[in-house]
């Protein structure tokens, strides 16, 4: 039994550490700082952090990893395609890992970064995914490197996953993504529950987080591609057709960077 909790990171990241209890290992997601999980370790001896997964280069990810490794030991996992300080072990797209026990396949999600992967767990009961800056909470990142269809061939990848799956994204964005969320479709009655329900979470500075795939179906724009109020909607913003869900969502993406 894995136990997951967040280490809060910079002013808006989070650090998932994954805790196999039984053993006292632990392992750690995207740690941009090591601070955090130094002084996880300092409160809990005895625990041993083991592994290092790593989805993308940037430096809010990737700021900790190097002094984790030289204190702890840890295996560092990350993209091949991009350069990961520290890294042992390079993932490709499919490529299979076993962590504390926990078997994760990845899956290349592109346009944020170009090298970008995703770690997922087929768990029966509650299956995991760690996405990175790839799908956010009522969201997605911003195309750093990728194109519009890159990334939005990325999200229908991850979309595809089990409805059960549990969303472990690294930015605290919810309340600002649903706000977008509702300007796209102000009559989606699960959007507006879920703002007034985010809206109570961090009023009390509590965390939003993990998601599900099926509350993203409901209220994430940009799964939300295929639906005919959000084409409509940006069809009228734009004052043009926009064809396929792939000229949606690059609209949709356009609109949120300015919004
Ligand atoms: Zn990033
Ligand atoms: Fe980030």
């Amino acid at each position: 039994m894995i136990q997951i909790d967040a280490l809060p990171a910079f002013t808006d990241n989070y650090i998932w550490l994954l805790q196999d209890t039984a053993n006292q290992r632990c392992a750690v997601v995207d740690p941009g700082d090591a601070a955090p999980v130094l002084a996880w370790l300092e409160r809990h001896p005895g625990w041993q952090l083991s592994d290092i997964l790593v989805t993308h280069h940037h430096h809010d990810h990737v700021g900790g990893v190097e002094q984790l490794k030289a204190a702890t030991g840890a295996r560092v996992y990350g993209p091949a395609q991009e350069h990961i300080p520290g890294r042992d072990v390079a993932l490709d797209d499919n490529a299979s890992v076993r962590v504390l026990g926990l078997d994760f396949q990845i899956i290349a999600v592109p346009g944020h970064t170009l090298g970008h992967i995703a770690y997922y767990c087929d768990q029966p009961e509650t299956p995991l995914l760690f996405c990175g800056d790839t799908l956010f909470a009522a969201g997605c990142g911003r195309l750093f490197e990728g194109t519009p269809e890159q990334m939005h061939h990325s999200l229908e990848r991850l979309a595809a996953l089990p409805a059960k799956t549990l969303v472990y994204c690294t930015h605290e964005y919810t309340l600002s993504n649903l706000r977008f969320a509702k300007a796209v479709e102000p009559q989606n009655p699960h959007i507006a529950q879920r703002f007034d329900d985010v809206t109570q979470l961090r009023a009390h500075n509590r965390i939003t987080l993990p998601s599900t795939l099926a509350l993203e179906k409901l209220t994430n724009p940009f799964l939300r591609t295929t639906e005919t109020s959000v084409k409509e909607k940006l069809d009228e913003r734009n004052g043009t057709i926009n064809p396929t869900p792939s000229t949606v969502f690059a609209g949709l993406r356009a609109w949120k960077d300015a919004f």
